[in-house]
């Protein structure tokens, strides 16, 4: 929990260090003292949004994901088979025909697509396969906020025992129609309120093939300079019913190192101790703090660590691509479920079937998810060309920035930790002013600031750079 350490502080050493001089002096009362942790904001239009998020409309979508008997990406797409509502051309026209839905209900606020394009003969694709991700944005409603996206993905496709399996049944209720199921009931509960920022809910094919849908989606949003600022990929989130489970836990993880980390930022994080905080870990602590506040049902539990130990999935696509993203996946996975044909053994019942998928904690998912969807899309950007004045050596820490250009920030929060610390610790807010000194050593800390709005919504952190 973040506690605010800044004022006792401050008095103790105004105390002991009468030669910090008067303009230090004025910093500090104009700044410090005159700045108070800000209590965390509830936004009640989130609130509400979360209470509506449904595991009867998550389970209803689960079983007719399974119901179309297969979604492997090498399963049929042609008009007969989706038709007879069979293989992954029937679950993609389901879930497209599911957001225009939602799109409709909201007075047509979302604009449904897809992004098609044919992955040629590679690992695990025996031969061109057009492979179609689906996905519907909701445009946000002022117009330099709107260029801000956040992004929440599941994978559609499913598989059994065998990858080249093209028409045996894959139920994939957990992996990945959970996920799946995430991005719609998002779509669902939040198409119906309006954010500055945007927001896209994505479903990807092609993952158990090699995550080509969610490499290809990234790839474009690059090439195109979408401003992606946060990717939550829900990736085995159905809280499979074993005795090993923790229905109260979802593990959420993020890689070190930013991917697309230069020669020099990585002499930079060697020297600095930065590791742990790429863009997609402030994003995880910004998950967490987004839980404590508006409880979901779920606590995030961080792993340090890009994906399960030598597992992939969607969200290194993005990070390949310079976004910060994160996978949700649940506490523990059950392997006699996943990747399993359907059937039974030594009494051990193998296959990813929707009894074993616990609704009740999908929703819950669901509503971590949405509550940090939405608290992103209502903040104001990041603050820019954040600082941390290296002149002169001194105990004291000053850190200045620039405001985000959508003028939307009044205020900003300073948060801090040890540096052996997973999350903040501390924080101070500074009202009305880009520049602000704390009694506290940059030698022993990782500090970090954030924009806040009027109503109390705070943007994701951003770590100083030394300004020498
Ligand atoms: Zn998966």
């Amino acid at each position: 929990m973040i506690s605010n350490s800044g004022i006792p502080q401050v008095k103790s050493r105004y105390a002991i260090c009468t030669s910090l001089g008067l303009l230090a002096l004025i910093v500090f009362i104009s700044t410090v003292l005159a700045g108070q942790n800000s209590p965390a904001y509830v936004d009640p239009q989130i609130k509400g949004a979360l209470s509506e998020i449904s595991a009867g409309q998550i389970q209803s979508d689960i079983e007719k994901l399974v119901s179309f008997q297969t979604r492997s990406t090498l399963s049929a797409q042609d008009p007969a088979s989706i038709a007879a509502g069979r293989g992954i051309g029937a679950a993609r026209e389901w879930i497209k025909s599911e957001f225009e839905r939602y799109s409709r209900e909201c007075a047509g606020c979302m604009q449904v697509k897809t992004d098609i394009f044919t992955q040629p003969v590679s690992d695990r694709v025996p031969s061109p396969t057009v492979l179609t991700n689906v996905y519907a944005i909701l445009r946000g409603t002022n117009a330099e906020d709107a260029q801000r996206i956040v992004l929440v993905t599941g994978h559609y496709d499913s598989r059994n025992s065998s990858n080249d399996d093209a028409a045996g049944i894959a139920p994939g209720a957990n992996d990945d129609a959970s996920g799946t199921a995430v991005s719609l009931e998002c779509a669902r509960v939040l198409s119906k309120l309006k954010f500055p920022g945007t927001i896209i809910f994505l479903t990807v094919a092609g993952e158990e093939q090699g995550l080509y849908g969610s490499k290809h989606f990234a790839e474009m949003a690059r090439k195109e300079g979408w401003q992606i600022e946060a990717v939550l990929n829900n990736d085995i989130v159905g809280g499979d019913r074993s005795p090993g489970q923790d229905s109260k836990t979802v593990r959420v993880f993020s890689e070190s190192i930013a991917d697309k980390a230069s020669e020099r930022d990585i002499r930079m994080i060697r020297y600095l101790g930065g590791e742990n905080d790429s863009p997609s870990r402030e994003l995880a602590r910004y998950i967490t703090e987004t839980a404590r506040v508006y409880q979901p049902g779920v606590v995030p539990l961080m792993e340090f660590r890009l994906d399960r130990y030598l597992r992939g999935g969607d969200h290194s696509s993005f990070n390949e691509e310079g976004f910060a993203a994160v996978r949700f996946t649940e506490f523990e996975e059950n392997f006699t479920r996943q990747h399993q044909n359907v059937r039974t053994e030594n009494r051990i019942e193998y296959g990813d079937l929707p009894k074993f998928v616990d609704f009740d904690y999908v929703a819950n998912v669901a509503r971590a998810n949405a509550a940090t969807l939405a608290a992103l899309a209502s903040a104001p950007g990041p603050p820019q060309n954040v600082k941390l004045e290296t002149k002169e050596l001194v105990n004291d820490s000053t850190l200045h920035w620039d405001a985000p250009a959508d003028g939307r920030a009044t205020a900003y929060e300073i948060v801090w930790r040890a540096t052996s610390a997973a999350d903040w610790e501390h924080s101070q807010h500074v009202q009305g002013s880009t520049r602000a000194m704390l009694p506290v050593s940059k030698d022993n800390v990782i500090f970090a600031v954030q924009s806040v709005d009027e109503a109390g919504h705070r943007s994701l952190a951003v770590v100083p750079s030394p300004q020498r």
